[in-house]
């Protein structure tokens, strides 16, 4: 590919966004580059001359992103790691089902990347009346020519968040996803976008480039499962999901600042599952805030358990972390040193148990 370090590069995976009717309904389709460069080029030519040059690479076949698994995540990484560095940034148009585990994944796979990468796409897709594709598009592309954005990030609804903060909030609205624990990166609308420079990750945590990208193959058959506790589980549940040989890993989703039932059958599935060097984390089930797992006595035995504190992250960065850790040759200590410290502005502390 030609390099042209002013250009944006696209890279398109399907989603709504791009696709077409069909007699089973919505598919993805191929032919989008056409149908979004025609689009583009009808614009007013006010709002033409603020994109950046496009370049186009498509994932073949373009999906719904509900058939996306790891090793999708992985091949976007290693796109994105072969050619970013001739572009001023990158766009990934995705479907918006699970297009916040993609870019938690990448995140955690791009680490340090010194310039935008940023996640977008679309309810309605781009020729629909009123569709929010073209505007979600044109604030993508203004953001991914920003060199002051130095991170993975979702654009969309008006709003660019942190990808690793970011989940799918809305099934049906425009403004889709939501940052619960992390404020906007940025904001806009077709006629101009700010950046709020104070809350990027190059003005924390971005350091050099590390790019991070592990074969995600071992853990592609569901190593790593989401568990969210409801009152009356029993241990033989949580047995059946934790103590299989295939499982490596779990992010469990507990009650409040972190308590689960103070049965010792549980625990002591969960003791063992640990002992056994499976990775287990635990979030809140409340969207906002952290878990501080040794606050309440119902919530001392996930420590005594070894159960890592998930602090306030969404279950799509604490799953796509385990991943992303389970993945390389570390340690039991250092997979834990790493899931408790923020790599990524994907949580707020390094402490808080485990
Ligand atoms: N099912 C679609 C997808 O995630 C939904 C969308 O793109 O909005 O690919």
């Amino acid at each position: 590919m030609p390099s042209n370090p002013s250009t944006v590069l696209v890279i398109y995976t399907g989603g709504t966004v791009g696709m077409v009717e069909s007699a089973d309904g919505l598919v993805p389709s191929r032919d989008f580059e056409q149908r979004l460069r025609h689009h583009l080029a009808g614009l007013a030519p006010d709002q033409r001359s603020r994109l950046p040059d496009i370049e186009w690479l498509q994932t073949d076949p373009p999906i719904d992103s509900s058939a996306a698994t790891p090793s999708d995540w992985q091949h976007l990484a290693a796109l994105v790691a072969e050619h970013y560095a001739h572009h001023a940034g990158v766009v990934i148009l995705h479907g918006t089902d699970t297009l916040a585990w993609t870019a938690s994944s990448l995140a955690y796979q791009l680490q340090g990347i010194d310039r935008p990468v940023v996640l977008s796409g679309a309810m309605a897709p781009l020729e629909a009346p009123h569709s929010d594709a073209s505007d979600n598009i044109q604030m993508a592309l203004r953001f991914a020519a920003q060199p002051g954005l130095q991170e993975v990030a979702i654009c969309f609804g008006g709003q660019l968040l942190r990808g690793a903060r970011s989940r799918k909030w809305q099934t049906h609205q425009a403004a889709a996803f939501a940052s619960p624990n992390y404020p906007p990166l940025g904001a806009g609308d077709r006629d101009g976008i700010r950046l709020f420079d104070e809350r990027g990750l190059n003005a924390h945590q971005r350091g050099a480039p590390r790019l991070e990208r592990p074969d995600y193959a071992g853990l592609a058959a569901g190593s790593v499962p989401r568990l969210v506790l409801w009152p009356g589980i029993r241990a033989w549940q949580l047995e059946a999901w934790l103590l299989d040989d295939r499982v490596q890993g779990a992010l469990l989703e507990v009650w409040g600042g972190g308590n689960v039932p103070q049965d010792p059958e549980i625990l002591g599935v969960l003791a063992r599952a640990s002992g056994e060097g499976k990775l287990l984390a635990a979030i809140s089930q409340c969207p906002h805030g952290a878990v501080n797992i040794g606050h309440y006595a119902a919530g001392c035995g996930l420590i005594d358990a070894g159960v890592l504190s998930g602090d306030d992250m969404t279950p799509e960065a604490a799953v796509t972390k385990l991943i992303h850790l389970l993945a390389q040759p570390l340690d039991n200590a250092e997979r834990r040193r790493r899931f408790l410290t923020p790599l990524v502005g994907e949580r707020s502390a390094s402490t808080g148990g485990g």
